[in-house]
């Protein structure tokens, strides 16, 4: 479950075994050092005030960490028999959790164009094979780097007129017939199972 507060979104992600669950808290970087060094008792107060009554009482049970959220990509993903992958390639807010899957396909597309590339007897190294892997995954990643900066500037204020349009589309977005393609597709990104996806997300042998 994940709240879009005005500070950023608020995201619960339940652990393994049912009773524990990770939590991704967003606050503009000068609010971090605060939250960070609160006692154990007001950061629990603070945390069940974002987390409300959903869950019941919470209490902390693991460290703090805090990390500085940016969007990060580089001009290019490969050079002289080098491939970047992940976030080494491209960093995004992990508001839509999308990260780690978005870094996936790239090491999945990297093997399958190298083991292609070996099939035919070519070197995997070669400008061209890293070229067809650079191609391949700059749409995927530009499209995601794009959305999940623009949910960060939709949902991360609270300019008056912005949460009208905000509410409106979000209720437009569930309610009207015409908008539930659009609302599927984008789901369906999320999940990471439309584009062009290499075999192995496919769960198909390389
Ligand atoms: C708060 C938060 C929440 C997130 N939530 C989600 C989510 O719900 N879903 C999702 O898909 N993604 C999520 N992500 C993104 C996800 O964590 C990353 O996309 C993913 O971890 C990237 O994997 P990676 O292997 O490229 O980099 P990393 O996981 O950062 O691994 C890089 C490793 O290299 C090490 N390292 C760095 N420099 C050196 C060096 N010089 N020498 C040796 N080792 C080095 C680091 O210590 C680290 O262990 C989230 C990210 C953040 C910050």
């Amino acid at each position: 479950m994940e709240q879009f507060l005005p500070a950023g979104p608020f995201a619960m992600l339940p652990l393994a075994g049912g009773h524990h669950t990770s939590i991704v808290w967003t606050e503009p970087s000068d609010r971090v050092d605060f939250y960070m060094n609160l006692s154990e008792e007001r950061f629990t107060e603070e945390l069940q005030l974002r987390v409300g009554d959903w869950l019941g009482d919470v209490t902390p049970v693991a460290g703090r960490w805090s990390w500085p959220l940016g969007l990060a990509h580089a001009e290019r993903y490969i050079d002289t028999r080098l491939a970047l992958v992940s976030e080494s390639a491209h960093g995004m807010h992990p508001i839509a959790g999308q990260g780690l899957n978005v870094g996936i396909r790239d090491l999945a597309a990297l093997a399958e164009v190298v083991v292609d590339a070996i099939r035919v007897g070519l070197d995997p190294g070669a400008p061209d094979v890293l070229e067809r892997y650079q191609r391949w995954r700059r749409t995927d990643t530009v499209t995601l780097l794009a959305t999940t900066d623009a949910l960060v500037r939709l949902f991360s204020n609270d300019i008056k007129p912005l949460c009208h349009a905000r509410r409106l589309g979000m209720a437009a977005l569930n309610n009207l017939a015409p908008l539930k393609p659009a609302k599927q597709f984008f789901m369906r990104h999320a999940m990471g199972i439309v584009g062009d996806l290499p075999r192995l997300v496919r769960g198909e042998a390389l």
